[in-house]
């Protein structure tokens, strides 16, 4: 309200001509070398650095297009949930939290769970958003593994988890650190009906989650750079009071000290897993040949 902005600003606009609308989600920095990336160019890199291989955050939609056959899938509707059943409150309403994840991610919650097929083998996949409440588990997320699982179990497909968490979902209390026995039984059902269990560790996987479903698969994967802890690096220091090696918690590092099975780049994580379930269900039969009664001038049933 002073000379300056309201009659000096509009007349210098007027001669260098209206300001430019640059929109500015064009272009996203790389959190490993800083360099620039042109948005629509990384998308169709996977959200992978072309100049430093770091691996980005990838949306769980993205993520299922680029796992199953020729992109395709179908989501699975998970069962709804009590929402807010504590009527948490902390800086604001945990109702208030949820609504405007929602209407930024444009999902119910942290999960979600698809079907297809991959290498032509049935799998059932359930993909963590970490966008919605920095993929916290609560009550929604439980239901999300329980209801894959089951899914699975009922297809005799195969089930593929790749979590994204921070962990449980404080606002929920007790009900979200219930959700880690919950889907590790729900994991266990799988195993029981001898079906393959892999875990895909994308970045970031704290808390509950790794210390629940996340650890228990057949197979881990973890992508490439991923950080995989329990507690965060920052208070593990301050409680040991020593400083940490380098790569402390990220994928290479747990697979030096065997947390992991494999780590992937994105590129290769859906012919790796492919190649895995190839095994996984060819060794089944193998071993039901040898373990079984082998039927008269059926030797070759006897090769794995
Ligand atoms: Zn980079």
């Amino acid at each position: 309200m002073n000379w300056l902005t309201n009659f000096v600003r509009p007349k210098v606009r007027g001669v260098f001509g209206p300001k430019k609308e640059m929109p500015d989600n064009l272009w996203e920095k790389c959190p490993g070398c800083s360099a620039m990336l042109f948005k629509r160019e990384l998308e169709d890199n996977l959200n992978v650095c072309r100049h430093c291989g770091y691996h980005l955050k990838l949306g769980p939609l993205r993520r299922l297009e680029t796992l199953f056959d020729d992109g395709k899938y179908k989501q699975i509707e998970v069962p709804k949930v009590i929402p807010d059943p504590l009527r948490f409150r902390d800086q604001r309403r945990y109702a208030d939290r949820l609504r405007d994840a929602q209407s930024k991610t444009g999902r119910a919650d942290a999960i979600v769970v698809a079907e297809g097929t991959m290498g032509g083998q049935k799998v059932v996949a359930a993909v963590f958003d970490f966008a919605f409440m920095g993929g916290s588990m609560g009550m929604a997320v439980g239901e999300g593994i329980v209801t894959a699982a089951r899914r699975a179990v009922a297809n005799k497909a195969s089930l593929i988890v790749l979590p994204a968490s921070g962990g449980a979902r404080m606002q929920e209390g007790a009900l979200s650190l219930m959700q880690m026995p919950r889907t590790i039984i729900a994991a266990n059902e799988v195993k029981t009906a001898g079906l393959p269990y892999i875990v895909v560790l994308t970045d970031p996987n704290t808390g509950g989650v790794t210390a629940s479903f996340a650890m228990t698969g057949d197979i881990h994967i973890a992508e490439k750079g991923a950080q995989i802890g329990f507690a965060g690096a920052r208070v593990i220091e301050s409680t040991i009071r020593e400083t940490l090696p380098p790569g402390f918690q990220r994928s290479e590092y747990l697979l030096e000290h065997g947390m992991v099975d494999i780590v992937v780049e994105r590129k290769q994580l859906r012919d790796t897993i492919i190649r895995i379930l190839k095994l996984l269900r060819k060794e089944k039969i193998g071993r039901l040949a040898i373990t079984g009664p082998v039927p008269h001038g059926a030797r070759s049933a006897r090769r794995i």
